[in-house]
């Protein structure tokens, strides 16, 4: 039996900057990174259960065509090399968003010597989702939050963290 889509209001009352930001808000084009099991729980919003395209939610074939690049699962420092590029070759404004514990405290692999801790100590996360893995539900109320901080003027955190990648990251 499917499970009861989640009840997401769209933004109401959220101040709207221009018409850049909201039609930025009602236009996001993800790319997915997923490393690791929490996948299995992003797969329902594709599909008519959960129907993400209703939020404006398009899935990118390549990096200059996203706005937002999700990341799923743990993410080891050979592989963080990858995102890296990846969002480098993003066009700005550019968001991040992180599902799972595993980005967020190296999660079932924390004590591993290649496993990133925190993925934002290395690129701008700007959501996180907890869970191990999250259920669909917190992913949509991820992506409201996302459309509301976007209408009303929010482009991204800034990237400031580029030497310490390269020191992570220069011996893989
Ligand atoms: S957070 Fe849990 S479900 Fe997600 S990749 Fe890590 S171990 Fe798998």
């Amino acid at each position: 039996m499917l499970a009861k889509p989640p009840q997401l209001k769209m933004p109401g009352k959220t101040p709207i900057r221009g018409v850049g930001s909201w039609a930025r808000s009602r236009s996001f084009w993800i790319l997915n990174y997923f490393t690791g099991c929490c996948f299995i729980e992003a797969v329902p919003w594709v599909g008519s259960g959960y129907d993400m395209e209703r939020f404006g939610l398009l899935v990118a074939d390549t990096p200059r065509h996203a706005d937002v690049l999700m990341i799923g699962g743990y993410v080891t420092f050979k592989t963080l090399k990858r995102i890296i590029r990846i969002y480098q070759q993003m066009p700005k404004p550019k968001y991040i968003i992180a599902l799972g514990n595993c980005p967020m405290t190296g999660g079932t692999y924390w004590d591993s010597y290649n496993t990133v801790k925190c993925l934002d100590d290395y690129i701008p996360v700007d959501i996180w989702i907890a869970g191990c893995p999250p259920r669909p539900e917190p992913i949509g109320l991820a992506v409201v939050e996302a459309v509301n901080a976007v209408q009303s003027g929010y482009l991204g955190k800034t990237w400031r963290t580029k030497r310490r990648i390269e020191e992570k990251t220069n011996k893989y």
